[in-house]
């Protein structure tokens, strides 16, 4: 049996380490904090490599049937701990139970689904003279970084898709929110052979360790558009293959004939889900001008009705805290620019610094300009602007406005010109009439400046392996 509770450990070659120094973690709901956890020195990380590299000769020559079996097994250990997970998830990262359940049962079946995929080889020719054949190789060692958003369901999207490819892990995950990955790494020995994944805890600098690092091949990178320049920068030097997830400002377009009191409730969740510390958050909504009130007054009605922010533990939470301070102050800043420049907002705007937590009220900001902060960045919390359209080219032309390119939505009863309009957003995802759907088999990435390469699907496989033809003349 496991203990949730406390005990947390890098784990490293199959065994627990612990360190002198720690750091603290912390309960965003009541910045009580809930843990040290270790500080992994550059010689500890060195043996985490090192192991990695160790376990790579077996694992990659490990017959597929027989890795697939074990990431999915990876899965089973995650819902037969899922209670645990879930309250573990909402003490570190501050998610309401909705979202923690998503979230860890969701960790559970990407394992089970990526486990059912894998690379055959293009024989591309196979005549009496010569057979050329294409094949995947797995790439080798591989750093998987993770931010405090959804650290477990993250982690999973580059753990299950390296070691079915054949490679070998070491995970780094957000010194904020470093709890369930630790103890979905100690769990995961129990099927693993020592070295295929590795957890090591420390700040930002041990993930610069790790992008510089000789003996890691690749870099599965998910965080901040900023952080990804940084990554991209340093993997150059040792040509390490990277794989970037970064930041979004997804818009929203709404068509005039869309029900408002129907979309409200859906635009709600677009945008506010994970208390909108969310990449593929809805951050900009343009609202047809023939409906732009009635659109806004919903949101607001079902805002009020329906929504309590607080302690994710607590059972009528709809949205929690914001994670941690830094970005407690991040988000605190957009409220002081709104108000600042005098925009409008339609609901919220009062941030209560006294409250216990890191708490931000939901935020309506009521047509801002174009060029507003609010509008041109990623706040990644809780505040949201609404702004106003009338032209199709303009507001198409207004959406793609960005060095984002993540994901975009388009919503309206006139199918036709919902299908169109979309096909013009450049973004990773486009959903039409629906949001946030997702699955292992589907393609998830960024366009522009939200990132490099995917993961999930076929097309995410494939960037844990190098491509390889080999030639043989017959005769
Ligand atoms: P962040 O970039 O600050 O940190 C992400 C991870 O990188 C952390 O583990 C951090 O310790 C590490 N890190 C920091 N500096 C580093 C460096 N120089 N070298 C290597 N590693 C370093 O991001 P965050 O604040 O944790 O997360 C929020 C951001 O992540 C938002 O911009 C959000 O949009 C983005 N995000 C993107 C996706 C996606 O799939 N595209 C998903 C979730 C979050």
């Amino acid at each position: 049996m496991i203990n949730f509770d406390s005990d947390y450990a890098m784990t490293i070659d199959g065994k627990a380490v612990f360190t002198d120094k720690t750091h603290p973690v912390y309960n965003p709901a009541t910045k009580a904090v809930i843990a040290g956890v270790p500080d992994c020195s550059q010689a500890q990380l060195d043996e985490a490599v090192a192991s990695s590299r160790r376990a790579f000769g077996a694992w990659s020559k490990t017959p597929l049937a027989e890795r697939q079996e074990k990431v999915a097994a990876l899965g089973d250990l995650i819902e037969a701990n899922a209670e645990a997970f879930m309250a573990l998830l909402t003490r570190e990262q501050g998610k309401p139970r909705a979202g923690a359940e998503w979230e860890v049962f969701g960790s559970a079946a990407w394992l089970k689904e990526i486990a059912t995929q894998s690379l055959e080889d293009e024989v591309l020719e196979d005549s009496a003279e010569r057979r050329v054949v294409t094949r995947y190789t797995p790439l080798g060692v591989v750093g998987a970084i993770v931010p405090w958003n959804f650290p477990l369901l993250l982690a999973v999207w580059k753990i299950a898709p390296a070691l079915v490819a054949g490679c070998t892990v070491v995970l780094k995950p957000s010194p904020y929110t470093p709890l369930c990955d630790l103890k979905f790494v100690e769990l995961a020995q129990q099927i693993l052979p020592p070295g295929v994944v590795n957890c090591v805890t420390g700040d930002d600098e041990l993930g610069k360790w790790m992008t510089a690092h000789p003996d890691i091949n690749k870099i599965a990178f998910t965080g901040s558009t900023a952080t990804g320049r940084h990554v991209a920068r340093s993997a150059a030097d040792t040509i390490k293959r990277v794989t970037l997830e970064l930041g979004g400002n997804d818009p929203a377009i709404v068509l005039p004939d869309v029900d408002p009191e129907v979309v409200a409730e859906q635009l709600f969740w677009a945008s506010f889900q994970n208390n909108a510390q969310f990449c593929n958050a809805t951050k900009r909504v343009y609202i047809h001008e023939e409906i732009y009130d009635q659109v806004r007054d919903a949101m607001v009605r079902f805002i009020e009705a329906n929504v309590k922010v607080g302690d994710g533990a607590e059972e009528d939470t709809t949205l929690g805290p914001i994670q941690n301070s830094m970005q407690y102050e991040k988000v605190q800043d957009y409220f002081e620019d709104c108000r600042k420049n005098g925009f409008k907002f339609a609901v919220g705007g009062e941030i209560d610094t006294n409250a216990p937590g890191w708490f931000v009220p939901v935020t309506l900001v009521d047509n801002p300009p174009e060029d507003s902060r609010i509008v041109t960045e990623e706040p990644f919390g809780p505040i949201l602007p609404l702004l106003k359209w009338s032209d199709e080219a303009d507001v198409v032309a207004r959406a793609n406005d960005t060095i984002y390119g993540l994901g975009a939505s388009v919503w309206g009863k006139d199918l036709d010109a919902v299908q169109r309009i979309g096909a013009q957003l450049e973004a990773g995802t486009v959903w039409l009439n629906e949001i946030h759907e997702y699955s292992p088999h589907q393609a998830f990435g960024g366009h522009k400046q939200s990132g490099l390469g995917c993961e999930n699907s076929l097309h995410g496989l494939m960037e844990y392996t190098n491509w390889q033809t080999t030639t043989l003349k017959k005769q």
